[in-house]
């Protein structure tokens, strides 16, 4: 069976992705942080939303929930815990789902917030690429800003992520790609696949095509928060620090904020 991922803009660059099955005429959708772009789409292509999957509590992924389930009355897979009531099943690590035929495996990745869940589906699973909904944990190009947990958790979140297989196609929640990848080229400067990625996305972003999704084999080419063993990584926030980073979770740390103020 494979399952047909396409993007829905909405607000200033989210992207809520929708999962079809066309021959069943069925639908998941990821993060709907508004009903109002999902259920112009759903109808328009005539298919009935079978599951919510959400990765965490923000507003911009859950904004739509409420509307959609009053029209469908489907489930909402959600981390576990009391940060939103929406949730019918409440999900941990190393839990699996079956959403349309495809099975996703849940990995816990705190850091963005502390109940912060991404939805893994193997090859065989998704009748193509691995997929994973990586939410405002792993961006094309960056990392979600550290609200909730520490440098320590999202550098090991980051980690598992990295234990996928590099052909793993990256859907993330929004379109930071190019603003993420001048602050990449600002860490390293010198990184050849980084400049050939830039150009290619902003040849994408100039004819209004998403950058996303993206795959874990170019992340971990091009993305300074893939790469914080690596030493132009490590010379850069040697550089921030005036002494080297006593650790790999220091430079991710200096790495981190130094984005926030980029
Ligand atoms: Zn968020
Ligand atoms: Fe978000």
């Amino acid at each position: 069976m494979s399952i047909e991922i396409v993007p829905v803009p909405a607000f200033q660059d989210n992207y809520l992705w929708v999962g079809i099955n066309r021959p069943q005429g069925t639908a998941f959708v990821v993060d709907p942080g508004d009903c109002e772009p999902i259920d112009r789409f759903l109808r328009s292509n005539q298919l009935t939303l079978a599951a919510i999957l959400i990765t965490h509590h923000h507003p911009d992924h859950i904004g739509g929930v409420d509307a959609l389930t009053k029209r469908f009355r489907c489930p909402v897979y959600g981390p576990k815990g009391d940060r939103f009531p929406q949730v019918t099943d409440a999900l941990v690590e190393g839990d699996n789902i079956n959403v349309l035929d495809c099975r996703f495996d849940i990995i816990e990745t705190p850091g963005h917030t502390l109940d912060h869940i991404c939805y893994y589906a193997h090859s065989e699973s998704t009748g193509e690429k691995p997929v994973l909904f990586s939410g405002d944990t792993l961006f094309a190009g960056g990392c979600g800003r550290l609200f909730e947990g520490t440098p320590g958790q999202m550098l090991a979140s980051l980690a598992k992520i990295a234990g996928l297989p590099p052909d793993t196609r990256l859907y993330c929640a929004h379109e930071y790609t190019l603003s993420n990848l001048r602050f990449a080229a600002a860490v390293e400067p010198a990184n050849q696949p980084l400049q050939a990625r830039i150009e290619r996305c902003r040849r994408l972003r100039d004819q209004d095509i998403p950058t996303v999704p993206s795959t874990l084999a170019e992340e971990t080419l091009t993305n300074p928060f893939m790469r914080t063993a690596e030493r132009p990584v490590m010379l850069a926030a040697e550089g921030r620090l005036g002494r080297p980073p006593k650790s790999e979770e220091e430079t991710f740390a200096v790495i981190r904020k130094w984005k926030d103020s980029f």
